[in-house]
């Protein structure tokens, strides 16, 4: 599944192609992936020139001269195909300039596209709640410790709530609790101000280091049927079950689950 890494390397990864270029073609290959797709959807696109990409949580955003932005969600199994050397039945979207074909491709069709308007982005209901990005400034100890002052919610919970930073998944959340050692069932407003100095720029690393992992893949991007937005990354405690931990403290990665979901964590450094 796509976490934010992902999306950011697929959007770096088509803004090299895509920037400055006007969009000659629009073809839908079925009415829907998640949602139907927007019903003027070719019409605005074709002709348009894309002006900059961008990310805003796992959304990607295609800008054009128009004033409008196609938002793409790859959902759980969706990725941008560049110039593909022939066609695939899930390639729902399919956006060509005069040099490059660009196929939205999803398999399970949990994705979407969406079509709007730039004064319209803010207050577009996906995009009103979210909390700050976790790779921007306003991401601080000071935001975090607002948001969890008082609240009960183990730490990890609260990671992924949406409302509180935008964008983190369950992996990610897993590392940087790891790496700033703080116990993922440690209730919120327990973890300390000390802690949270540690953590945010632990968000920060793991993400950093995962888009770097992701970026030494866009040497591939030129290849035919080369596929945007998965690579591997290594990982301290996510799916470690069992092994050592990374730190050398002797402890050994337990699983737990929370709310539904898997956590990863060293119960020797992680308090
Ligand atoms: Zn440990």
């Amino acid at each position: 599944m796509p976490e934010l890494p992902e999306v950011e390397t697929t959007v770096r990864g088509l803004a090299r192609f895509l920037e400055g270029e006007r969009i000659v073609s629009v073809r839908v290959n079925r009415p829907d992936m998640r949602r139907p797709f927007p019903p003027d959807l070719v019409q605005a696109m074709t002709g348009a020139t894309v002006s900059s990409l961008s990310r805003r949580a796992k959304y990607g955003l295609i800008h054009t001269d128009r004033d409008h932005a196609l938002v793409f969600h790859l959902g759980m199994s969706g990725r941008w195909r560049i110039d593909p050397e022939d066609a695939d039945k899930h390639d729902h979207l399919v956006l060509a300039t005069r040099e490059h074909v660009f196929a939205l491709n999803d398999p399970r069709r949990f994705g979407s596209v969406d079509l709007l308007l730039a004064p319209e982005l803010d207050a577009w209901p996906p995009f009103a709640a979210l909390g700050p990005e976790p790779l921007g400034d306003a991401l601080t100890a000071e935001h975090l410790r607002e948001a969890t002052q008082g609240r009960k919610q183990a730490i990890k919970l609260l990671l992924l709530d949406q409302r509180i930073v935008a964008g983190l998944g369950n992996i990610y959340v897993c590392e940087a609790l790891w790496q700033a050692g703080i116990n993922p069932r440690k209730a919120g407003g327990r973890v300390t101000m000390p802690q949270l100095r540690r953590l945010v720029p632990a968000i920060k690393d793991v993400l950093t280091r995962s888009i770097r992992d992701g970026g030494s893949t866009l040497r591939d991007f030129a290849q035919p049927d080369g596929n945007l937005g998965y690579f591997a990354t290594r990982f301290h405690v996510y799916g470690r079950e069992g092994e050592a931990c990374h730190h050398e403290d002797g402890g050994t990665v337990r699983r737990i689950v929370q709310s539904g979901r898997s956590t990863w964590f060293c119960p020797v450094c992680q308090k």
